[in-house]
């Protein structure tokens, strides 16, 4: 009966908490997701009317860095670079629920592998990061890869475009709620599109991202984040529409 009694319990486990954990664990590199080969993205998706634009190729005046000081990425051509020790940057502003689109080139030179290679990240909330990497015929554990939800979930598939050439994350963010004594009420859930092909389909949010277990802490709104990694990764086009 006892047992009977722990199984149950378990069985009212997520599902995705459990296998979540396991990839956690595991840091598995097999089964890598399959490779489909997306349209080309070199056009950039404009943003609609009623969206807020983050970035549309002229200055970084919608971001600071961590420490509210104005955001010091190199900007030119319309495109946005990563400052490789400048540290990460976020937006002023602070979102609950939207649709992200985010453009985004990993270097066209190609150096380093596996984590090492294009490496940024967008982070929800800055707290819950959809990676970006160079995954194009470079393989890392999966839940590390381009479009996963790291440390958490690897994408559906791998839609990576060459290294150079232009990408779209289309995100979709679900912010998580929390009760009165700080509980979580409802997790985050989060959908992408990488180069229009679904690769997160309301994927449950297992908490914060970190290098260990994810965990929810109360937070109400938060920013967005585009992560300084070290590598040059490249962005133009950000825009979101809240919900
Ligand atoms: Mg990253």
């Amino acid at each position: 009966m006892k047992t009977i009694c722990v199984l149950a319990g378990l069985c009212l486990l997520p599902s995705g908490l459990l296998y979540g954990q396991n990839l956690l664990l595991s840091e598995s590199y097999t089964p890598q997701p399959r490779v489909v080969t997306p349209a080309s993205c070199e056009r950039p998706v404009a943003a609609p009317s009623d969206a807020i634009v983050l970035f549309d190729g002229s200055d970084l005046s919608a971001w600071t860095h961590a420490d509210g000081t104005p955001a010091r990425w190199e900007v030119a051509d319309g495109v946005l670079t990563v400052t490789p020790k400048t540290g990460s940057i976020q937006t002023r502003a602070e979102f609950e629920d939207f649709q992200l689109h985010v453009e985004w080139s990993s270097p066209k030179e190609v150096k380093g592998e596996d984590q090492l290679r294009g490496n940024s990240g967008v982070i929800l909330q800055g707290r819950y990061e959809v990676q970006i990497l160079d995954s194009y015929d470079n393989q890392t554990y999966v839940n590390g890869q381009a479009g996963s939800i790291y440390k958490q979930y690897p994408p559906l598939v791998n839609a990576m475009q060459k290294p150079g050439e232009w990408n779209t994350f289309d995100i979709i963010f679900t912010a998580p709620r929390f009760k009165a004594d700080g509980s979580l009420h409802s997790p985050a859930y989060i959908t992408v599109l990488h180069n229009g092909v679904l690769i997160q389909n309301h994927s449950t949010v297992l908490g914060i991202t970190n290098l260990t277990l994810p965990e929810y802490k109360a937070h109400g709104r938060g920013p967005i984040v585009l992560q300084d990694h070290g590598d040059l990764v490249r962005f133009r086009n950000i825009w979101i529409r809240e919900l």
